[in-house]
């Protein structure tokens, strides 16, 4: 990993026997006079040290406790997506304004005092891009985060031009993340310190991070509108609405196919998932989606054939020529009215009234784009601009009623984008 000069040099000066213990070692936690709102606290990135990782419930509830005291609290999670079928959080990090830890969740039996933490009215949850986090959180424990950070939203809102974490760290701190385990299979044990010491990155310095882009808001006058954002963002992993569309049809391409081929693309997505979940290996990884595209677009019966298919390796050959085979023929033989249809979206008829409001309010929102230097999605994105055009609303009132449209937005662009109208 590497660091800038100044960090090497408060690294190297923290006693060496820190090295490789594994027991959490909680330091002295900030008290609580300085707490609440960080102020109290440098803003630079914490020097390195090592990040005990917690994989026995007497350590974990040591630290639960400790971190109950906490008004701010740093957190990632790193889950199998990527190499498994069945989703799973292998890793937690966390981080206060001076210490990491990394707790096992998978060593751990429950980790029910962390959501007692995270859903505090008094806790600050710190988490770049929490979208996927949240949701996962949900999911897997029913947890539910009170109060949210997300610093990419908040990069967002002060115009960063680069909105990566990486991008950030380098940024405001000059510090370098590793990328090397960015797919690394975090539910595999055991995990190399090396691995750790990447994971404990991700949380380590994201408080710090939290106060520029806090203090850019402020100055900015822009923080309501990230509380609006984070407040929403909380929600959403409870809203009821669960996208129901089936597996097959919500793979990228996939509707461009015709009944007859979804067919068999349905067929043999079945197949394959089978696999992947007895295997517990991500899908793609079984057969590529483009390989299954593929086979349900040309289907072909002769083994010889379907090993000449790209993608289609020796060994999954070996392992499953027969059943890829049979998925095909049981697609190619569905009756025609069990084909699956694609839903076409709601075509409107042209109305060149509409076109020409929309294009008003493209160019007033692009106008305002520049001069409050803003990504133009922050002000309203081009579909917005498309239900408000079809909306026609007379005032902020009725503005404020178009949904998704934020208060935010309805207050410092609404009338500009209402004398466009
Ligand atoms: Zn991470």
């Amino acid at each position: 990993m590497s660091f800038c000069k100044a960090l090497i040099f408060i690294y190297l000066s923290i006693s060496k026997n820190q090295k490789f213990a594994f027991e959490p070692r909680p330091s002295p936690l900030p008290s609580k006079e300085n707490a609440p709102d960080g102020a109290a606290y440098p803003s630079f990135a914490a020097p390195m040290q090592e990040a005990p990782l917690i994989a026995t419930p007497a350590p974990f509830h040591a630290l639960m406790g400790d971190l109950a005291q906490e008004t701010c609290l740093a957190l990632d999670t790193e889950a199998s997506s990527f190499h498994r079928f069945h989703e799973r959080i292998g890793l937690i990090q966390l981080s206060n304004r001076k210490d990491t830890w990394l707790l096992d969740p998978m060593a751990l039996t429950e980790v029910e005092g962390l959501g007692a933490i995270l859903g505090s009215d008094r806790m600050e949850t710190v988490i770049h891009d929490a979208d996927f986090d949240l949701r996962l959180l949900k999911r897997m424990y029913g947890f539910r985060v009170r109060n949210i950070f997300d610093t990419l939203i908040a990069a967002e809102l002060v115009n960063e031009p680069e909105l990566g974490l990486a991008s950030l760290m380098k940024k405001y701190f000059n510090i370098q993340l590793d990328k090397r385990f960015q797919k690394a299979d975090w539910c595999k044990r055991p995990l190399t310190r090396d691995m750790l010491n990447y994971a404990a990155m991700d949380t380590r310095n994201l408080i710090a991070l939290r106060d520029e882009l806090a203090a850019q808001l402020k100055a900015k006058g822009r923080m309501d509108w990230a509380k609006e954002e984070f407040g929403l963002l909380t929600e959403v992993p409870f809203d009821a609405k669960e996208d129901d569309t089936p597996g097959f049809l919500r793979m990228k391409g996939a509707k461009t196919l015709r009944p007859k081929e979804l067919a068999v693309l349905k067929e043999l997505h079945e197949w394959r998932t089978g696999v992947a979940s007895k295997l517990d290996r991500a899908a793609f990884m079984v057969l590529g989606n483009d390989v299954l595209l593929e086979l349900a677009k040309s289907p072909m019966q002769s083994a010889a054939e379907l090993g000449k298919v790209k993608g289609v390796g020796p060994s999954a050959m070996e392992k499953y020529a027969p059943d890829i085979l049979d998925a095909m023929q049981r697609g190619m033989e569905m009756p025609k009215e069990q084909w699956p249809r694609v839903e076409k979206p709601k075509r409107y008829p042209r109305d060149p009234e509409l076109e020409e409001r929309v294009k008003r309010l493209k160019t007033a929102r692009d106008k305002m784009a520049l001069a409050h230097e803003l990504r133009p999605g922050i002000i309203a994105a081009n579909q917005m601009l498309m239900d408000i055009a079809r909306a026609k609303p007379h005032d902020a009132v009725e503005l404020a009623q178009v949904p998704g449209l934020r208060r935010y937005q309805v207050q410092e662009f609404g009338p500009a984008l209402l004398a466009a109208l």
